[in-house]
């Protein structure tokens, strides 16, 4: 009922956040195209004492400089797939192959291979891992590398299709035999196009078997640390699990300098352990081919090539997506100052403490939990920081001095090629720049106009992005029902992130360490089973949604929905709220169930939800109709024959 209409409406396949992102994209781009907005009327919000008009301005500046720079077609195109051999190129200097290419890599290589690594974060190139500096589990306050398995730019069915795999291993051919240094003929270029398809099949079959504990588990892991993939390594042990891959002289050399790595996290130890495995037999030509076809993947999108797809360069939307990933905080400041006033923030800031307050209410009456761990459960909920709508430190939005001193030494020019470089080595050396510094609390890890929210378990911290709290998610001038059926669900989903089967092991104090008793732990497990089931048995079209994967995510669709409904009740208490034209028909409590079904509407086509089951959230068709099952409130406001929810924790 509530998504009807969506294939009439949307040319494309898209959610309901994927409108709204658009939306976003549309405002950060009107920015971009407009002059400097010198309005005082544009400033929606409160500026703060310290703003200063000249700083903002330069910041606008250096916003439009790299807009336009990206928007110059003409001249990307002239240069046509240059800059793919110049990265191809500088690669093969920083680490060469040649002379010695069908040998593996030796303990020679290591420094320069590692160098090669430091030069494809830089460019954004994903290669053999996934790596980010961030609060430690175990320790909070301070910051730690972590890293974790590559995701794979094929599905899984190429991998072990071998007709797919051979069609792959062509298209790799012809990419990389325009890119790599050496001469190679047809033959050759085949074979290594074969040759590099079948080694990133081996890491995709490592990364698969690699999940879990190692069988030699490192000192200090208990049970909280494994639910919670956390498997910290000294540097030396990191050597010895992964000699060839040296993670160890990585994190060191993407640190700031002098940095000297003490601890390193890693997710998947045996997928590490593995990869070195497979490193120590590959030729150096195969691997540096690899990395050359990252390279390429990468860049595809932003160089002219004969066989490119045209549509990606002329999407409208490109330029403003581009310097909001690069720029985030510069282009945030005036997203928020455009779209996002105060009322907004205090409005959702406001919800986020009753969402707070409705679930310790509800934690109160649970009867499957011991009272010592309802307290510190409830304590836990207390202490969540929550972080609503923008940053307002490390820099702070509302401060144009502090933003600009956040981009102090950037080097803007005309040049598209040049400023991309430029902004990813600038932007790794502040994503790795903070190891060896306390975390910062306040810090936002992504773009203000993006269209999410996370609960972190290291240090027990809500983000709400401004991105999100948008129409028809958000808007301060919605009735309640409205806001709290869609918003205020996603607000407790993320509250309830930090109760769920891998939150539940953070304390309150936001630190991994098992607190729960065995008593209270078991019976979660049992009531957690119930959801395993439920979902698991759920059907997108002939195949069924993981219920063990996206376990974390249904007990968050069910205590957010519950929580929130329980805070919208506390709040309007009975009062009656605003109808809404043509929905006079519905009554205030199916009013809220609309707007909460509403923000998971999409179109997309049975292949596309097929290919989403590999994600930890189900298919949104079943976030809909599992978390309506599993709600009293539900099954109440549209008179159900059963009012008992199928399951329920929070
Ligand atoms: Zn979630």
């Amino acid at each position: 009922m509530v998504c009807y209409g969506w294939k009439e409406r949307q040319a494309e396949e898209k959610n309901t956040l994927a409108v709204v992102k658009e939306h976003n994209l549309r405002i950060l781009r009107n920015v971009l195209e407009s002059p400097y907005p010198e309005a005082s009327g544009y400033v929606a919000i409160q500026a703060r004492d310290s703003t200063s008009p000249s700083a903002d301005e330069a910041n606008f500046a250096l916003l439009q400089k790299t807009y336009l720079a990206c928007k110059d077609i003409k001249a990307i195109a002239a240069v046509g797939t240059k800059p793919l051999k110049a990265a191809v190129a500088e690669l093969d200097r920083i680490w060469p192959a040649a002379g010695d290419a069908a040998a593996p890599l030796r303990e020679s290589d290591y420094d320069n291979f590692v160098r090669a690594l430091v030069f494809l974060e830089d460019l954004g190139v994903p290669s053999f891992y996934e790596g980010l500096a961030d609060a430690d589990d175990a320790q909070p306050d301070a910051n730690v590398a972590f890293f974790r398995g590559p995701k794979f730019s094929q599905p899984d069915s190429v991998y072990s299709d071998p007709a797919a795999l051979g069609a792959y291993s062509k298209t790799l051919a012809g990419s990389l035999r325009g890119v790599l240094p050496l001469n190679l003929s047809d033959a050759e270029a085949l074979a290594v196009g074969t040759a590099v398809a079948r080694l990133e099949a081996d890491l995709r079959g490592a990364l698969a078997a690699g999940e879990g504990p190692p069988p030699d588990l490192p000192p200090n892991t208990d049970a909280a640390w494994v639910a919670a993939s956390y498997f910290p390594y000294t540097p030396a042990a990191v050597a010895s699990l992964s000699p060839v891959l040296r993670l160890d002289k990585l994190v060191a050399a993407l640190g700031p300098a002098g940095y000297k790595p003490e601890k390193i996290v890693l997710q998947v130890p045996n997928y590490f352990r593995n990869v070195s495995v497979i490193l120590a037999k590959t030729p150096k030509l195969v691997v540096q081919a690899y990395l050359a076809s990252k390279t390429v993947a990468r860049l595809s999108d932003v160089v002219v090539t004969p066989d490119a797809d045209e549509r990606i360069l002329l999407d409208p939307l490109r330029c403003a997506a581009y310097v909001d990933e690069y720029l985030k905080f510069s282009l945030g400041r005036f997203f928020v100052t455009s779209s996002f006033g105060n009322r907004s923030r205090d409005y959702g800031d406001q919800m986020m403490h009753e969402v707070r307050e409705a679930f310790v209410a509800r934690v109160g009456g649970l009867d499957w939990m011991t009272d010592g761990v309802k307290k510190q459960v409830v304590q836990k909920a207390k202490n969540v920081r929550q972080m609503i709508g923008y940053p307002t430190s490390s820099p702070d939005l509302l401060d144009a001095a502090s933003v600009a001193e956040y981009h102090r030494g950037l080097k803007i020019t005309d040049d598209f090629f040049a400023n991309t470089a430029e902004l990813g080595r600038w932007n790794r050396q502040k994503r790795w720049g903070v190891l060896g510094r306390p975390v910062d609390a306040g810090a936002f890890a992504m773009s203000v106009a993006e269209t999410n929210a996370y609960y972190r378990g290291a240090g027990n911290t809500i983000t709400v992005l401004a991105g999100i709290m948008q129409f028809p998610v958000f808007s301060p001038d919605l009735p309640a029902y409205a806001n709290f059926g869609s918003l205020g669900t996603i607000l407790g989903h993320e509250l309830s992130h930090g109760f769920d089967n891998t939150g539940r092991h953070y304390n309150p104090d936001g630190k991994l360490a098992t607190y729960w008793d065995e008593a209270t732990a078991a019976a979660f497990e049992e009531k957690s089973r119930c959801f395993v089931e439920q979902y698991g048995a759920m059907k997108v079209g002939d195949r069924n949604v993981d219920g063990e994967l996206t376990l974390g995510e249904n007990l968050a669709d069910a205590g957010g929905l519950n929580t929130a409904y329980a805070a919208w009740k506390a709040r309007t208490k009975g009062v009656p709220e605003q109808k809404l034209p043509g929905l006079e028909h519905l009554t205030p409590e199916q009013l809220f169930f609309v707007f909460f079904a509403n923000t998971w509407c999409n179109n997309f086509s049975p292949a596309a939800v097929a290919a989403g089951l590999t994600d930890e959230h189900a298919p949104d068709s079943a976030r809909i109709l599992g978390t309506a099952a599993n709600s009293a409130a539900f099954r109440e406001a549209f008179n159900c024959p059963v009012k008992k929810p199928t399951c329920e924790v929070w």
